[in-house]
Protein backbone atom coordinates (compact mmCIF):
# COMPACT_ATOMS: atom_id res chain seq x y z
CA UNK A 1 0.00 0.00 0.00
CA UNK A 2 1.61 3.65 -0.69
CA UNK A 3 -0.79 6.42 1.42
CA UNK A 4 -0.68 10.14 0.49
CA UNK A 5 1.73 10.81 2.14
CA UNK A 6 4.42 8.22 0.95
CA UNK A 7 3.60 9.40 -2.37
CA UNK A 8 4.28 13.17 -1.41
CA UNK A 9 8.28 11.50 -0.09
CA UNK A 10 8.22 9.15 -3.38
CA UNK A 11 7.55 12.64 -5.99
CA UNK A 12 10.20 14.57 -3.86
CA UNK A 13 12.65 11.62 -4.41
CA UNK A 14 12.05 11.52 -7.90
CA UNK A 15 12.13 15.05 -7.76
CA UNK A 16 15.89 14.71 -5.84
CA UNK A 17 16.77 12.32 -8.49
CA UNK A 18 16.20 13.88 -11.41
CA UNK A 19 18.07 17.08 -9.83
CA UNK A 20 20.83 14.96 -9.30
CA UNK A 21 20.92 13.62 -12.70
CA UNK A 22 20.18 16.99 -14.58
CA UNK A 23 23.62 17.15 -16.15
CA UNK A 24 23.91 13.17 -17.29
CA UNK A 25 20.67 13.67 -19.10
CA UNK A 26 21.47 16.81 -20.61
CA UNK A 27 24.34 15.52 -21.24
CA UNK A 28 22.49 12.45 -23.08
CA UNK A 29 19.91 15.27 -24.90
CA UNK A 30 23.08 17.06 -26.53
CA UNK A 31 24.28 14.07 -28.17
CA UNK A 32 20.73 13.22 -30.22
CA UNK A 33 18.95 16.41 -29.05
CA UNK A 34 19.23 19.76 -27.95
CA UNK A 35 21.05 19.61 -24.94
CA UNK A 36 17.85 20.75 -22.53
CA UNK A 37 16.44 17.21 -21.00
CA UNK A 38 17.94 17.14 -17.71
CA UNK A 39 17.25 21.54 -17.65
CA UNK A 40 14.00 20.60 -18.29
CA UNK A 41 13.20 17.76 -15.58
CA UNK A 42 14.67 19.59 -13.08
CA UNK A 43 13.11 22.80 -13.70
CA UNK A 44 9.69 21.10 -13.94
CA UNK A 45 10.41 18.50 -10.99
CA UNK A 46 11.78 21.68 -9.13
CA UNK A 47 8.40 23.56 -9.20
CA UNK A 48 6.50 20.17 -8.54
CA UNK A 49 7.98 20.21 -4.84
CA UNK A 50 7.11 23.74 -4.01
CA UNK A 51 3.40 23.04 -5.27
CA UNK A 52 3.60 19.72 -3.02
CA UNK A 53 3.90 22.25 0.14
CA UNK A 54 0.75 22.49 1.61
CA UNK A 55 -0.95 19.04 -0.29
CA UNK A 56 -0.46 16.96 2.89
CA UNK A 57 -4.17 16.58 2.96
CA UNK A 58 -4.40 15.70 -0.42
CA UNK A 59 -5.49 12.37 -2.00
CA UNK A 60 -2.67 10.84 -4.51
CA UNK A 61 -5.24 11.66 -7.42
CA UNK A 62 -4.90 14.97 -7.01
CA UNK A 63 -0.97 14.92 -6.11
CA UNK A 64 -0.47 13.15 -9.30
CA UNK A 65 -3.03 15.56 -11.10
CA UNK A 66 -0.95 18.67 -9.96
CA UNK A 67 2.41 17.55 -10.88
CA UNK A 68 1.13 16.70 -14.49
CA UNK A 69 -0.32 20.11 -14.26
CA UNK A 70 2.85 21.64 -13.09
CA UNK A 71 5.19 19.92 -15.45
CA UNK A 72 3.02 20.47 -18.51
CA UNK A 73 3.11 24.43 -17.88
CA UNK A 74 6.93 24.78 -16.54
CA UNK A 75 8.75 21.82 -18.86
CA UNK A 76 9.68 23.54 -22.00
CA UNK A 77 10.43 20.91 -24.72
CA UNK A 78 8.49 17.58 -25.83
CA UNK A 79 8.71 15.91 -22.37
CA UNK A 80 6.57 18.55 -20.10
CA UNK A 81 3.49 17.36 -22.15
CA UNK A 82 3.99 13.98 -22.21
CA UNK A 83 5.33 13.06 -18.44
CA UNK A 84 2.38 16.06 -17.58
CA UNK A 85 0.40 13.96 -19.50
CA UNK A 86 1.21 10.87 -17.91
CA UNK A 87 0.94 12.09 -14.10
CA UNK A 88 -2.34 13.78 -14.98
CA UNK A 89 -3.65 10.33 -16.36
CA UNK A 90 -2.73 8.48 -13.66
CA UNK A 91 -4.08 10.84 -11.01
CA UNK A 92 -7.35 10.49 -13.07
CA UNK A 93 -7.53 6.96 -12.67
CA UNK A 94 -6.38 7.38 -8.64
CA UNK A 95 -8.80 10.40 -8.17
CA UNK A 96 -10.00 10.52 -4.33
CA UNK A 97 -7.69 7.21 -3.26
CA UNK A 98 -6.17 8.11 0.35
CA UNK A 99 -3.66 4.94 -0.71
CA UNK A 100 -3.26 2.91 -3.59
CA UNK A 101 -2.25 -1.06 -4.04
CA UNK A 102 -0.61 -2.55 -6.42
CA UNK A 103 -3.40 -3.49 -8.95
CA UNK A 104 -4.17 0.55 -8.75
CA UNK A 105 -0.46 1.35 -9.69
CA UNK A 106 -0.78 -1.13 -12.75
CA UNK A 107 -3.71 1.02 -13.77
CA UNK A 108 -2.29 4.52 -13.24
CA UNK A 109 0.68 3.04 -15.27
CA UNK A 110 -0.91 1.56 -18.01
CA UNK A 111 -2.86 4.80 -18.09
CA UNK A 112 0.03 6.95 -18.09
CA UNK A 113 1.71 5.24 -20.95
CA UNK A 114 -1.67 5.61 -23.08
CA UNK A 115 -1.27 9.42 -22.28
CA UNK A 116 2.05 9.45 -23.65
CA UNK A 117 1.11 7.60 -26.68
CA UNK A 118 -2.03 10.09 -27.34
CA UNK A 119 -0.08 12.78 -27.09
CA UNK A 120 3.01 11.87 -28.76
CA UNK A 121 1.77 9.27 -31.21
CA UNK A 122 5.05 6.78 -30.79
CA UNK A 123 5.53 3.20 -30.05
CA UNK A 124 7.98 1.23 -28.77
CA UNK A 125 11.12 0.63 -31.65
CA UNK A 126 11.27 4.81 -31.82
CA UNK A 127 13.84 5.38 -29.67
CA UNK A 128 11.84 7.13 -26.65
CA UNK A 129 10.84 6.96 -22.71
CA UNK A 130 8.32 4.31 -24.05
CA UNK A 131 11.28 1.79 -24.97
CA UNK A 132 11.53 2.17 -20.62
CA UNK A 133 7.75 2.29 -20.03
CA UNK A 134 6.14 -0.01 -21.94
CA UNK A 135 8.66 -2.93 -21.19
CA UNK A 136 8.33 -1.69 -17.61
CA UNK A 137 4.78 -1.68 -17.25
CA UNK A 138 4.58 -5.56 -19.14
CA UNK A 139 6.58 -6.55 -16.52
CA UNK A 140 5.29 -5.27 -13.75
CA UNK A 141 1.46 -6.11 -14.99
CA UNK A 142 2.53 -9.89 -15.24
CA UNK A 143 4.31 -9.80 -11.68
CA UNK A 144 0.95 -8.33 -9.81
CA UNK A 145 -1.35 -10.20 -11.94
CA UNK A 146 0.82 -13.85 -10.52
CA UNK A 147 0.24 -12.29 -7.35
CA UNK A 148 3.91 -11.37 -6.68
CA UNK A 149 4.86 -9.09 -3.49
CA UNK A 150 4.66 -5.24 -5.05
CA UNK A 151 8.86 -4.96 -4.47
CA UNK A 152 9.31 -8.10 -6.50
CA UNK A 153 7.46 -7.17 -9.33
CA UNK A 154 8.68 -3.74 -9.50
CA UNK A 155 12.48 -5.21 -9.16
CA UNK A 156 11.23 -6.86 -12.52
CA UNK A 157 10.06 -3.56 -13.80
CA UNK A 158 13.02 -1.50 -13.41
CA UNK A 159 15.13 -4.42 -14.95
CA UNK A 160 13.03 -4.12 -17.77
CA UNK A 161 13.41 -0.40 -17.71
CA UNK A 162 16.98 -1.17 -17.90
CA UNK A 163 17.00 -3.47 -20.99
CA UNK A 164 14.74 -0.81 -22.61
CA UNK A 165 17.12 1.68 -21.72
CA UNK A 166 20.13 -0.24 -23.48
CA UNK A 167 17.83 -1.17 -26.39
CA UNK A 168 17.64 2.58 -26.88
CA UNK A 169 21.21 2.53 -27.80
CA UNK A 170 20.94 0.18 -30.14
CA UNK A 171 18.35 1.77 -32.84
CA UNK A 172 17.46 5.14 -34.15
CA UNK A 173 14.88 7.72 -33.26
CA UNK A 174 12.23 8.29 -35.54
CA UNK A 175 9.98 10.64 -33.22
CA UNK A 176 11.31 13.58 -31.67
CA UNK A 177 13.69 15.95 -31.80
CA UNK A 178 16.58 13.09 -31.99
CA UNK A 179 14.84 11.92 -35.30
CA UNK A 180 16.26 14.90 -37.00
CA UNK A 181 19.58 13.23 -36.73
CA UNK A 182 18.45 9.98 -38.02
CA UNK A 183 21.12 6.93 -38.28
CA UNK A 184 23.52 9.47 -36.33
CA UNK A 185 21.78 8.94 -32.75
CA UNK A 186 22.25 5.19 -32.81
CA UNK A 187 24.68 4.39 -29.84
CA UNK A 188 23.18 7.06 -27.78
CA UNK A 189 21.27 6.51 -25.34
CA UNK A 190 17.94 8.40 -25.19
CA UNK A 191 17.42 10.88 -22.26
CA UNK A 192 13.38 10.65 -21.64
CA UNK A 193 14.18 6.09 -21.73
CA UNK A 194 16.69 7.22 -19.25
CA UNK A 195 14.55 9.66 -16.64
CA UNK A 196 11.78 7.52 -17.40
CA UNK A 197 14.50 4.64 -15.79
CA UNK A 198 14.79 7.21 -12.79
CA UNK A 199 11.72 7.70 -11.95
CA UNK A 200 10.73 3.64 -11.85
CA UNK A 201 14.12 3.58 -9.42
CA UNK A 202 13.07 5.80 -7.20
CA UNK A 203 9.64 4.05 -6.70
CA UNK A 204 10.57 0.57 -6.52
CA UNK A 205 13.36 2.18 -3.69
CA UNK A 206 10.09 3.76 -1.77
CA UNK A 207 7.48 0.95 -1.72
P1 LIG B 1 12.83 18.23 -26.57
O1 LIG B 1 13.07 17.03 -27.42
O2 LIG B 1 11.67 19.03 -27.02
O3 LIG B 1 14.08 19.05 -26.39
P2 LIG B 1 13.35 16.97 -24.04
O4 LIG B 1 14.77 17.09 -24.42
O5 LIG B 1 12.99 17.46 -22.67
O6 LIG B 1 12.42 17.68 -25.11
O7 LIG B 1 12.89 15.45 -24.09
C1 LIG B 1 13.38 14.57 -25.07
C2 LIG B 1 12.82 13.19 -24.79
O8 LIG B 1 11.42 13.18 -25.00
C3 LIG B 1 13.36 12.14 -25.73
O9 LIG B 1 14.56 11.59 -25.23
C4 LIG B 1 12.25 11.10 -25.79
O10 LIG B 1 12.41 10.08 -24.82
C5 LIG B 1 11.03 11.90 -25.44
N1 LIG B 1 10.16 12.06 -26.60
C6 LIG B 1 10.28 12.94 -27.61
N2 LIG B 1 9.26 12.81 -28.48
C7 LIG B 1 8.47 11.81 -28.01
C8 LIG B 1 7.24 11.19 -28.44
N3 LIG B 1 6.62 11.60 -29.55
N4 LIG B 1 6.73 10.19 -27.68
C9 LIG B 1 7.35 9.79 -26.56
N5 LIG B 1 8.49 10.34 -26.09
C10 LIG B 1 9.05 11.32 -26.81
MG1 LIG C 1 15.82 18.32 -25.65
Amino acid sequence: MITNSQMIDILKAIAAKIIEEKDFLTELDNEIGDGDHGINMARGFGAVVEKLEGMADKDIGSLLKTTGMTLVSTVGGASGPLYGTAFMKAGAVLKDKNEMDANDLVAAMEAAIGGIQMRGKATTGEKTMLDALCPAYDALKAGVEAGEDLKVALTKAVEAAEKGVEYTKTIAATKGRASYVGDRSIGHQDPGATSSLYILKVLLANV
